[in-house]
């Protein structure tokens, strides 16, 4: 069993943004009672108490539940859960970020996540307008208390046309880059407007794994060394490749609970309330945890042969579901990337050590990385050292 079990905590679904892409439901204003937070700490008090939990606070925009609710709920969670290990993080566009919220959030050290597509004009065109600048007023705020900050970049299919300039905004600007394929909308009329097609997808992630490679000193691009872990440790190390049903859950405002927060808001997913406190056996037996069950049989199903099953899983559960409003046909659209950029990783890495030849007798590397540029070998070492 993994170290670590994940809870995803959404205490408002309203976001004050209006990003074109937006996946979430977004509906109700319910900000999240000191009630629930308390009933969470009594039901987390009944699993799995050696295991580190990773609470990550999300939305909707969290920030918008305001600084009385986090110190509140920090402190209630720490001390009712101790001794249990608990890591916490936000993901937040940081436009309600205040001196009095990052002192409350800075007094637990939570890593926070971003969101920012790139320079000015491309992300306002998609994020909406005046969104960069909030952003970076926040990030300031949040830098000036210490907090450390990591944005994630959304790639649609209108900001594929201007990687280099993402990239380099990332690069010039000293931000780890972290990316984000926009998925098929399911509130929008127009579902797959923004969405990025998994070929281009897959041809991005080669791009950006070449980028890195050529600047490795200067930038982290998250998702390839979460990519290149996964073919070197040959296991699943984000959310996306492994089979997340058993191990994340997520609350929402009113205390429904479902598998993820991509769900918050969805009815037909939620597994049980926290007030009744339900054992991992309820949820998996909720028509909602058999659906994420039955996507890991088809998952076994459909990928068996894939030699990269045993780290990539079928991909996400809930990627499966939104290209067909909702209903699970198949596994996860963005297979074909995926197959892509591992196949990409892992024979590269491959020839580099062994040569030609899928395995060898050597771990000397025997091809060096094309063009007198650090390869895959070098991209491992600094994994493993980092
Ligand atoms: S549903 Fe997708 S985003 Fe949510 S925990 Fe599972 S893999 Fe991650
Ligand atoms: S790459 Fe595609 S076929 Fe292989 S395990 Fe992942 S989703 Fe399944």
């Amino acid at each position: 069993m993994p170290p670590t079990s994940h809870l995803m905590l959404v205490p408002s679904l309203a976001c004050p943004a209006s990003c074109a892409y937006c996946f979430g439901p977004h509906e109700g204003a319910t900000t999240m009672q000191r009630e629930t937070v308390e009933a969470v700490v009594r039901w987390q008090r009944t699993r799995d108490s050696d295991r580190t939990l990773e609470i990550t606070f999300h939305g909707g925009e969290p920030l918008l539940a305001g600084a009385d609710f986090y110190r509140e709920a920090l402190a209630s969670i720490t001390q009712g859960l101790r001794p249990r290990k608990i890591a916490f993080a936000l993901q937040t566009n940081l436009w309600k970020m205040t001196p009095e919220l990052a002192s409350v959030l800075a007094e637990y050290q939570i890593p926070i996540g971003s969101s920012l597509d790139g320079p000015r004009d491309l992300n306002d065109l998609q994020r909406s307008k005046g969104y960069f600048d909030k952003t970076m007023a926040g990030y300031a705020v949040a830098k000036a208390h210490g907090l450390s900050v990591q944005f994630i970049c959304t790639f649609t299919s209108r900001s594929i046309d201007f990687k280099e300039d993402i990239f380099n905004f990332f690069l010039e600007n000293g931000l780890t880059l972290k990316l984000h394929p926009a998925l098929p909308s399911l509130k929008s009329d127009d579902p797959n407007k923004w969405a990025l097609d998994p070929e281009k997808y897959g041809e991005l992630l080669v791009y950006l794994l070449d980028k890195y490679l050529e600047n490795m000193d200067e930038i982290e691009v998250r998702n390839i060394n979460d990519l290149a872990r996964c073919v070197f440790t040959g296991r699943g190390t984000v959310c996306t490749y492994v089979d997340c049903m058993e191990d994340t859950f997520a609350v929402g405002p009113d205390g429904s609970i479902y598998p993820c927060y991509r769900f918050v808001g969805m009815p037909e997913w939620v597994m049980g309330h926290v007030r009744d406190r339900p054992t991992q056996a309820d949820l998996a037996g909720s028509d909602a945890g058999r659906r994420m069950q039955d996507f890991k049989e088809r998952v076994d199903k459909e990928c068996k042969g894939c030699r990269h099953l045993r780290y990539c899983r079928g991909g996400c559960p809930y990627n499966a579901i939104a290209p067909s409003g909702g209903e699970l046909l198949g596994v996860d659209p963005h297979c074909v990337a995926y197959k892509r950029i591992f196949d990409e990783i892992a024979d590269r890495f491959n020839k580099e050590i062994f040569g030609s030849f899928p395995m060898g007798p050597t771990c000397l590397p025997a091809e060096p990385p094309r063009e007198g540029k650090p390869g895959i070998t070098a991209l491992i070492q600094k994994i493993v050292s980092s």
